[in-house]
């Protein structure tokens, strides 16, 4: 059976402040003691994996090791159908600007750029399938870990609309909808994310009853 967090401390493996806000207000009704990995001064090990859970574990269990407390991470992407599920993985790193300019710093309207014009490039107008997807990770101190993953699926528009969200949001419109993840409201968006479906599963495994 799966270990349980029940109601104490839980270290929030990431950097990223977009996804912080979001995985607070996602735990809050749980009781959870949550802090950031950077409010308790934790390096932010580089991301080698390969896959979604790979770098979701090594995010997870390097908080977890060097607090001593029970960590959750989140890693989390986009996949383009037909840039055969690209950027997926490397999804932040496409908005690094020193993969492409030689300059440090990341720039999401570069990054939607990018895939906006591989797209066009292909000459594929609409529709553009993709999916959000987010895998969380649990780890605690003594190695014993846990995975939940989620998915959002939709389509890419061009150009970007709305001012909500963080990263790619305002080019993904969600299936069934018109407007982007950034036109949503935080709450609208958090009913129907990939980040909201993973960490339904997380919620039903870790608190339910
Ligand atoms: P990582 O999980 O830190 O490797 O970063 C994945 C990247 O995917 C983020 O930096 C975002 O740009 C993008 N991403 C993940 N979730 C979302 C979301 O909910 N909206 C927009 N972009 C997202």
């Amino acid at each position: 059976m799966t270990r349980r967090l029940g109601s104490g401390k839980l270290v929030i493996a990431t950097h990223n402040a977009g996804k912080l806000k979001e995985i607070g207000a996602l735990l809050q009704p749980y009781g959870l003691d949550c802090i950031s990995a950077g409010a308790l001064g934790l390096p932010e090990p580089a991301e080698t994996g390969t896959t979604f859970v790979e770098n979701a574990l090594i995010k997870a269990r390097a908080a977890a090791e060097a607090s001593g407390l029970p960590a959750l991470a989140d890693d989390s992407g986009l996949s383009v159908a037909a840039l055969g599920g690209r950027p997926g993985v490397y999804t932040a790193d496409w908005a690094e600007r020193q993969w492409f300019e030689g300059e440090p710093g990341r720039d999401w309207f570069m990054a939607m750029g990018k895939v906006e014009g591989m797209l066009a490039a292909m000459g594929l107008e609409t529709p553009r399938d993709c999916f959000f997807s987010c895998t969380l990770a649990i780890a605690w101190p003594d190695g014993e870990y846990a995975i939940y993953e989620g998915r959002a699926e939709g389509t890419l528009t061009w150009p970007p609309r709305g001012t909500m969200g963080f990263g790619y949001d305002p080019v993904f419109v969600p299936r069934g909808m018109e407007r982007t993840f950034a036109e949503l409201d935080p709450a609208e968006k958090h009913r129907i994310s990939h980040r909201a479906d993973a960490f339904a599963r997380l919620v039903a495994e870790q608190f339910g009853s």
